[in-house]
């Protein structure tokens, strides 16, 4: 009965600010997703907290609105320069979505928020902090710039969010992210949101978080259960063929496919406009206008496919992605799951379908032991792979080094933490370190 009543949770029941209720009414959001009934109850008492969830679950408004919260219920005169909640975020496409969530959720509130990225001038960045802003949402880059140069100080910030952590890591921003933390008061409340959590990052978030409330959702075997997940065995040779055979498939609306470099991004897209295909590639050799250009056209349903690195997908956040093809197989197994969750947001079905030639069978197979699931096969295609797949589980008791089964493993028992801990009411304490 209990866990019925906090699945049902509405945000109603968050104790947060009738403003901010009725922007979400607005919105049309009836209920928080987990990541936000378990995220939001202890940021509103103003607890540090590590969020292991990936994009598409709802982590943005888990950070957003406690933030908004805290800062209008005791608003502050304007200081020049200063910040009071920093929002640190690898890419410049997922700074500009959390500055429109920012803006959306805080739409009926009197909150300054601006965001600052590099790629473009930034003068008018300088001309929107110069009088301080409540909320700054900026890439680690573009802000150490603008500190350096004293358009922006730190020293007053009292929430700070380090967004997609793991991120940060992977595009090399750990030191800038460090230089940006020793700007900070140590009176503030910290958060730190990542899909995964590398030993860098769980050191880095001991360097950071005080004492912080762990919350984690969607373990990939989960994630992945909604995707309908296919294998193609395919020569490397076939593999624009085949994409470009797929595509004529009306059910595919948008689909986002990945391949593992620039050069192949493009090459695709030349491929597949030569057979008829509305495509384009995203990627960091294309200009900032090229990538918004192309972001929305798939939006707006002009392009079909859109065929982007990992690195330029992050910030891509389209509703409606029917599909994901792996053109070519991620090297790291976390990796397939982040990308085949493109699809399948918000509740709705997807399929992802995944090509592999003979070399990347082995990261198939790590793939799979990741998700714990085999891929099945795409029915008939005619490109088909002449080599046969066997995985290590498929081949014969006999055959088998030692002739021994190998066994199937043990049923784990996830548990789950689930801690929300006791609910009392914020604000008393008022804004702290004032
Ligand atoms: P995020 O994980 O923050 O990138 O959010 C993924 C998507 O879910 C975005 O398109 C949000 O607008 C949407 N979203 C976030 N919270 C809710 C909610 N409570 N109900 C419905 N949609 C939501």
């Amino acid at each position: 009965m209990s866990d019925v009543a906090k699945t049902e949770r509405l945000f109603r029941d968050l104790d947060l600010l009738e403003p901010i209720l009725r922007a979400l009414d607005e919105t049309g959001y009836e209920k928080p997703t987990p990541i936000q009934s378990r995220a939001i109850p202890p940021l509103l008492e103003g607890k540090d907290l590590v969020g292991i969830a990936q994009t598409g679950t709802g982590k943005t408004a888990a950070f957003t609105l406690p933030m908004l919260d805290f800062l209008a219920g005791d608003p502050q005169p304007p200081s020049k320069r200063c910040v009071s909640a920093l929002v640190l975020t690898p890419t410049r496409e997922l700074a500009a979505q959390i500055g429109d969530s920012v803006k959306t959720y805080g739409q009926h509130l009197k909150l300054r928020s601006t965001v600052i990225f590099g790629g473009v001038g930034q003068e008018p960045q300088v001309r929107a902090v110069r009088n301080g802003v409540d909320i700054l949402i900026a890439t680690p880059g573009r802000l150490l710039d603008l500190c350096d140069q004293g358009h922006v100080d730190l020293s007053e910030v009292e929430v700070f969010v380090l967004d997609e952590a793991d991120r940060m890591l992977d595009m090399g921003f750990l030191p800038a992210v460090r230089r940006v933390l020793q700007m900070l008061s140590e009176e503030r409340q910290s958060v730190l949101f990542s899909a995964t959590m590398p030993k860098d990052i769980v050191e880095l978030s001991k360097s950071i978080l005080k004492d912080p409330v762990r919350v984690e959702v969607t373990p990939p075997s989960t994630t992945v259960e909604k995707i309908d997940q296919k294998l193609l065995l395919v020569e490397k040779a076939d593999k624009r063929a085949l994409l470009s055979h797929l595509l004529n498939d009306d059910a595919i609306e948008r689909v986002l496919v990945f391949t593992r470099t620039k050069h192949g991004a493009d090459r695709v897209v030349k491929h597949l406009r030569r057979d008829g295909h509305t495509a384009e590639a995203i990627h960091g050799n294309k200009s900032q206008g090229a990538r918004e250009r192309a972001l929305s056209g798939f939006r707006e349903g002009r392009i079909t496919t859109l065929v982007a690195t990992d690195i330029a997908a992050r910030g891509i956040d389209v509703d409606g992605i029917t599909h994901v093809v792996n053109f070519d197989l991620p090297n790291v197994p976390e990796t397939y799951v982040h990308r085949i969750g493109r699809t399948a947001r918000a509740g709705r079905e997807g399929v992802a379908l995944s090509f592999c030639d003979v070399e990347e069978r082995p990261l198939l197979l790590d793939i799979e032991k990741s998700i714990r699931l085999q891929i099945p096969r795409f029915g008939e295609h005619p490109f088909q792979s002449s080599e046969p797949l066997v995985r290590p589980s498929e081949k014969r008791p006999d055959l088998q080094p030692g002739g021994r089964r190998g066994g199937r493993s043990k049923s784990s028992n996830s548990s789950r933490s689930g801690r929300s801990g006791g609910r009392g009411r914020r604000g008393s304490q008022g804004r702290r370190g004032r």
